[in-house]
């Protein structure tokens, strides 16, 4: 791997700065009035202060008693959104105001750093579910988990209980530092470059919490990982690990990614950073983030369009001459994995214990299984779990002799170690069920069609040698990420054949992350009903492993 050096192509690196917007909300340029709603709800009362509100005020009055103020913002700073009132149909989300759509339950999501759990902590999370949320548990692709059907009185016994464990759900959502994520196989991986657990802490230490970082323009998503298996081309920051030729192992740093309705790849700073300062740098970003983002509008406020306008080099230069009072030193790029590393199944770990990967359907599982998963991983003799960005679980350090009773307790919990490529490359995003944005079902169709693909594709599974991905969003935004996935669907109303409204997908076609890094092909027209998904998505798996290369893969 040969060294590089910052883009050259910026018009900062030419030379010729991109023009200056006037009147962004930029606070560094002296635009402190809140110029939209949510602006002024953060400056009014600092989003943290609410824990208090709910713990002495709502938790006893009850739903009603709740200021609207907090209920649709500053709530979501613990992790707490209302879910959708049953029974309202996605062509309606649009046309409704918002506190038609609230049911008087929450959503509520754990942040789980590096998505690393203990047993200990596995068995709480699931235990909370079944008291407090009518067993319900997602794994999400960002590794924290949620529940739903959470009631406002019940919430200061789930703190007592989650941070008794060690847990918090401080950050969670919101426009502030939410969870970092992290390799699943951190410090396990025989071809990790570096464990980046340590920086993952000393973020949390520093940052998570902090009054100082808790008004950003908009949610900041982070990722440390010594490897690429974390997204990385898609965060407001993140780290993954890469050999420099002299100082050694360390990470390189990407700024600026990001999905949703107009996504983009994130940029390389083309800077090497130690473990122990990955934190001062994160710290950088976040603060030239907090300092110049734009917070005039809620849809230009996330930091890949500050980056887009500066250009990596400038971005560099402000955050090293601002806030870290120090060059960077420049670094060569990371490895690139041509396919994308999902830690399904059971692999060797560096110390000889074997981590064995399993695949619910689209991270749907439950508080009683996750109490089974604890169990069933401590009878294996291991207390390590780790959730992944593609809605997978693992349990580390097993024996090698306790490898087959452990895959075996999995598969009966529904949590299969040899999965099918289709329930293994399968994510989708809350959806119709709970979010009050969504426009159609998603959990349930994904669930649908991995079965229907399971019992139509036997002849032509063996033939599927990569996980071909498909994605479901519910809406425009993009929580499952539907643009960097094989077949990517999103959730929109269509019309059918009989001319009627119907729930359905605009289909994205090709995208991928690593070696394929790039947005799935929209193409005019390409939509399909709810009911056709299974249909569809046969005939484009059949065309594919009829016409490839051998060893092409989808987004070539
Ligand atoms: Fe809700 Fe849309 Fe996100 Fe799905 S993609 S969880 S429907 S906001």
């Amino acid at each position: 791997m040969a060294p590089t050096t910052p883009p050259t192509d910026t018009p900062a690196a030419k030379g010729k700065r991109a023009p200056a917007r006037r009147g962004e909300g930029q606070w560094a340029l002296g635009y402190r009035e809140p110029l939209n709603p949510n602006e002024r709800s953060k400056k009014d009362d600092n989003p943290l202060h609410v824990r208090d509100r709910i713990e002495n005020i709502y938790a006893r009055g009850g739903f009603d008693s709740i200021d609207p103020g907090d209920l649709r913002g500053r709530f979501r700073w613990y992790g707490l959104y209302t879910q959708r009132k049953p029974g309202i149909d996605g062509g309606r989300t649009a046309t409704l105001e918002p506190e038609e759509l609230d049911d008087e339950y929450f959503m509520l999501r754990v942040r789980i750093d590096g998505g690393a759990v203990t047993t200990q902590q596995l068995a709480v999370i699931g235990e909370v579910s079944q008291t407090y949320a009518r067993d319900t548990a997602d794994i999400t692709d960002r590794q924290n988990i949620q529940y739903h059907w959470i009631r406002v009185e019940d919430m200061p016994t789930i703190w007592a209980k989650l941070e008794g464990a060690g847990l918090t759900t401080m950050e969670a959502c919101g426009d502030s530092p939410r969870v970092i994520l992290g390799s699943p196989v951190a410090g396990i991986a025989a071809d990790e470059v570096i464990d980046g657990t340590p920086a993952i802490d000393e973020i949390k230490r520093r940052f998570i919490g902090d009054k100082a970082f808790s008004n950003l323009p908009r949610k900041f998503k982070s990722a440390v990982s010594g490897l690429p298996d974390v997204a990385h081309e898609i965060h407001d920051v993140a780290f993954v690990g890469v050999v420099h030729p002299e100082h050694g192992p360390g990470f390189d740093v990407w700024v600026g990614g990001g999905l949703s309705t107009n996504p983009m790849i994130g940029q390389r700073l083309g800077a090497w950073v130690p473990l122990d300062e990955v934190a001062d740098v994160y710290g950088a970003v976040i603060s030239v983030f907090r300092d110049y983002g734009y917070r005039r509008l809620r849809h230009r406020a996330r930091i890949k369009f500050l980056v887009k306008d500066w250009g990596a080099a400038k971005f560099r230069e402000v955050m090293e001459e601002k806030y870290l009072g120090r060059k960077l030193v420049d670094g060569p790029a990371p490895e690139v994995p041509d396919v994308q590393r999902d830690h399904v199944g059971v692999h060797r770990q560096k110390d000889g214990k074997f981590y064995v990967g399993a695949a619910p359907i689209a991270g749907r599982v439950s508080g009683s299984t996750l109490v089974e998963v604890a169990k069933a991983a401590e009878r294996a003799g291991s207390n390590r779990v780790r959730f992944t960005p593609l809605q997978k679980l693992v349990v580390l350090d097993v024996a090698e002799g306790e490898v087959a009773g452990l895959r075996a307790e999995l598969t009966k919990l529904g949590l299969q170690t040899e999965p099918s490529p289709w329930r293994r490359g399968i994510m989708a995003c809350t959806g119709i069920e709970f979010c009050k944005l969504a426009i159609v079902e998603t959990k349930g169709r994904a669930v649908d069609l991995v079965t229907k693909l399971e019992a139509r594709l036997t002849d032509i599974t063996d033939g599927v040698t990569a996980p071909i991905s498909i994605h479901i969003n519910g809406c425009p935004n993009s929580c499952a990420r539907i643009q960097t996935a094989d077949i990517g669907l999103k959730g929109q109303i269509v019309t059918d054949d009989d001319g009627n409204q119907v729930e359905g997908f605009q289909v994205h076609l090709g995208g991928g992350l690593g070696l394929d890094a790039g947005f799935g092909r929209k193409l005019r027209g390409h939509k399909v009903t709810g009911d056709e998904l299974p249909d569809y998505v046969e005939r484009v798996v059949r065309n594919f492993v009829a016409k490839r290369e051998p060893d092409e893969r989808f987004a070539q």
